[in-house]
């Protein structure tokens, strides 16, 4: 029995393949609008050129955050972006603030960087990046097949 042709992948090394396997046309990852509610202390909303739709909240953005530390935390416990540590939501960890960021500031045309309240800032979130872990509901379930 041959074991050729199968192989496991994990869901970041599957998102990562996917990004090499099929790129995305500028206009799905050019942002036509991009709403962050700092203020509000929501999340971030983006209306894309081809007129997809996306939304996050701060605390899931916080959980996708993409810097190389955060990527293999997630990568070494199997969790998606977006995903909280496990445990972090137990009736007896000690109360953490929900995430929101201090500080948004866009990086050049390509990107947003978030400084957040528990002191992190060094995830750059690029429009490819967030438009390739849209949580709407159509993604979410193409993500799912
Ligand atoms: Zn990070
Ligand atoms: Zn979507």
């Amino acid at each position: 029995m041959s074991h050729e042709g199968i192989r496991i992948v994990n869901a970041d090394e599957a998102l990562r393949e996917a990004a090499e396997e099929q790129p995305l046309p500028p206009e799905a990852v050019t942002p036509k609008k991009v709403r962050v509610m700092k203020t509000e202390g929501t999340g971030v909303a983006i209306d894309w050129r081809d007129g997809h739709r996306s939304a996050w909240s701060f605390a899931w953005l916080r959980n996708a955050c993409p810097c190389a530390t955060c990527h293999e935390e997630r990568e070494s416990s199997g969790r998606r972006p977006g995903v909280p540590k496990p445990g972090t939501q137990a009736p007896l960890v000690m109360y953490k603030a929900p995430a929101r960021p201090v500080e948004v500031t866009p990086v050049g045309k390509y990107a947003l960087k978030f400084k957040w309240n528990d002191g992190h800032e060094t995830g750059i979130y690029s429009w490819e990046y967030l438009r390739r872990v849209c949580e709407c509901e159509d993604c979410r379930a193409k993500a799912k097949d």
